[in-house]
């Protein structure tokens, strides 16, 4: 599958930017390589639902439903916090099919016990268990095409960590030597390296060549500032390319930072992965009119 690569410059830096947004995936952005191999799964397995996780304004919850909704599979969302009825993330997933189940902050910690599983399975029967953002090894053996044709074209290359998942795939992409860089969107500083370690235990093809840059999470997930929305807007109108305020546009932001500052050298070859996400806008959209930037 070809992927389109927009170039753009500023300062006197190419940068190609591997447009996910802009492929004619049978679901949006990054979320597409993470579920190829699970759904896979489920259908060498025959079975027919799925249970996963995540926030109340998650990208994986809104690609999850639209996967479900065209394979024909029946998708259970254990969501963190209460239900709102006027949040369009939601109701969106719900109008899909998706059945949600709402679950405390607290209770959402112990999610992926073996205990938690146990009731979920009393409560909904068999299923098939992806775990939140659909990061595990399936997601990562996906994530190890995304590059696939552009290997060590550039010499660094970035893309926005949630779960990790992406990145991880990236640097298990066969033969890819290149600097990976990923730019964490939330706070809690390295428990990301442990995670994509384990993550990759079972791979064995690993660049060791990546690291995370804790930098630019901008006070954590799904939080903002002025500047960061006055960024995306100004980077939309430069180079035509919108970037989603969640992920993508803390990516594109840290880059830009790290070329004003003259960090990265003109003779760098850099490559940005936008993942997609645009539907996060309805999302920021819905919050920033209930509730003010700081909260
Ligand atoms: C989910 C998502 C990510 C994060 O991917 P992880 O594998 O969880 O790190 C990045 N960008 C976009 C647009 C996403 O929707």
């Amino acid at each position: 599958m070809q992927i389109p690569v927009s170039s753009i410059n500023y300062k006197g830096r190419d940068i190609d930017i591997l447009r996910l947004d802009m492929a004619n995936l049978p679901i949006g952005g990054n979320k597409y390589y993470k579920l190829k191999y699970n759904l896979e799964k489920m259908k060498a397995a025959g079975i027919k639902t799925v249970l996963t996780f995540g926030g109340a304004f998650s990208n994986h919850i809104c690609t999850l439903a639209i996967a479900c909704s065209e394979f024909d599979i029946s998708g259970i969302s254990v969501i963190r916090g209460e239900d709102d009825r006027k949040n369009p993330i939601l109701n969106y997933a719900r109008s899909l099919g998706m059945q949600l189940y709402f679950i405390t902050r607290e209770e959402y910690k112990n999610k992926e016990t073996t205990e938690f599983l146990r009731q979920m399975k009393k409560r909904f029967g068999d299923f098939f268990h992806l775990p939140e953002g659909g990061t595990n090894s399936n997601a990562v053996k996906g994530c190890s095409e995304i590059l696939s044709g552009r290997e060590n074209v550039h010499d660094l290359i970035f893309c926005p960590v949630g779960t990790g998942g992406t990145l991880a795939g990236l640097i298990s992409t066969p033969g890819l030597t290149s600097r990976v860089i990923g730019v964490s969107v939330l706070r809690g500083e390295d428990q990301h390296t442990e995670k994509i370690k384990c993550l990759l235990k079972e791979n064995e093809i690993i660049n060791s060549n990546w690291e995370i840059d804790t930098r630019f999470h901008l006070g954590g997930y799904a939080k903002y500032n002025p500047e960061l929305i006055d960024f995306i807007t100004w980077f939309q109108n430069e180079f035509g390319i919108l970037a989603d305020p969640v992920y993508t546009g803390k990516m594109f932001y840290s880059i830009f930072h790290l070329i004003d500052n003259n960090y990265l050298s003109t003779d760098k070859k850099i490559m940005a992965i936008h993942t997609g996400g645009l539907m996060g806008w309805e999302g920021w959209q819905y919050r920033f009119e209930h509730q003010s930037p700081k909260n």
